[in-house]
């Protein structure tokens, strides 16, 4: 089975078009949540990724954006954006948020999928010891997670006091690019695709990635689109200005 892995996509239909152009055939898509917040598109990407026919799981915008948490911890430009969103979405689109999964959901007997981390939906795995705590205790040898915006390995083999920690692409490259990665066996791994609409690497390109489950295999994927047409699309919708400017910063 090939499944198409997309994460934090934050109603940016521009990105997430290209990403569907750029991946190869796939089976199935799982979705790690964020589809909307921030972007200018919400509704579309949201009729999009269902669509797809995604697993899905949520993540804190789609919470949020559908009412179901307050916005008490969000910083004021998240807020206003997903306040914004809320008064945008289609009662349709407003409920599917609404009633998305909590992760952790095991899609597959080896794949876990969680929007922060294993242990609490909303937790930021960007410390590569977090990570290696988790993969010690996980309960399925590939976790796919999102929520920092930030493509990444990290595994851990079995016995090992200490993992490893790669960065797949680098963001001096220009245009498509892909990096492979061929899983081994006895060894743990918690995999970040990275954001499909706000990459927050230092990279503006937008990412996903595919697994291979006959191969064992993982493809990340670093995909440019058109930004400024994005960015125009967040002036016109009257949104905070920065969410349009770090966009071409990709952070
Ligand atoms: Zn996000």
């Amino acid at each position: 089975m090939r499944l198409l892995v997309l994460s934090d996509i934050h109603a940016n239909l521009e990105a997430l078009e290209a990403c569907l152009e750029a991946a190869p055939e796939y089976d199935q898509v799982y979705n790690l949540g964020d589809i909307v917040g921030y972007g200018a598109n919400p509704n579309e990407v949201t009729e999009r990724s269902r669509d797809l026919g995604s697993i899905f799981v949520r993540g804190n915008h789609d919470k949020a954006c559908s009412g179901v948490t307050s916005l008490q911890d969000f910083n004021p430009i998240a807020g206003l954006a997903a306040l914004w969103t809320r008064h945008q979405l289609a009662p349709d689109h407003l409920e599917f948020l609404q009633r998305l999964p909590q992760g952790p959901l095991q899609p597959i007997e080896n794949v876990q999928l969680v929007h922060g981390s294993p242990r609490d939906e909303d937790e930021y795995i960007l410390m590569a010891s977090d990570a290696y705590f988790l993969l010690a205790r996980s309960a399925a040898p590939l976790i796919f997670f999102g929520h920092t915006h930030v493509q990444r390995c990290f595994s851990l083999e079995s016995g090992a006091s200490t993992g490893k920690s790669l960065v797949p692409a680098h963001h001096s490259a220009k245009g498509r690019q892909t990096v492979k990665l061929d899983l081994k066996a006895r060894t743990h791994y918690m995999i970040n695709p990275g954001s499909v609409g706000q990459p927050r690497d230092n990279d503006p390109r937008a990412a996903f990635l595919l697994y291979d489950t006959e191969q064992g295999s993982i493809t990340f994927y670093r995909v440019p689109y058109d930004i400024v047409r994005t960015q125009e699309k967040i002036i016109a919708a009257g949104l905070p200005e920065r969410l349009a400017a770090r966009l071409a910063e990709g952070r």
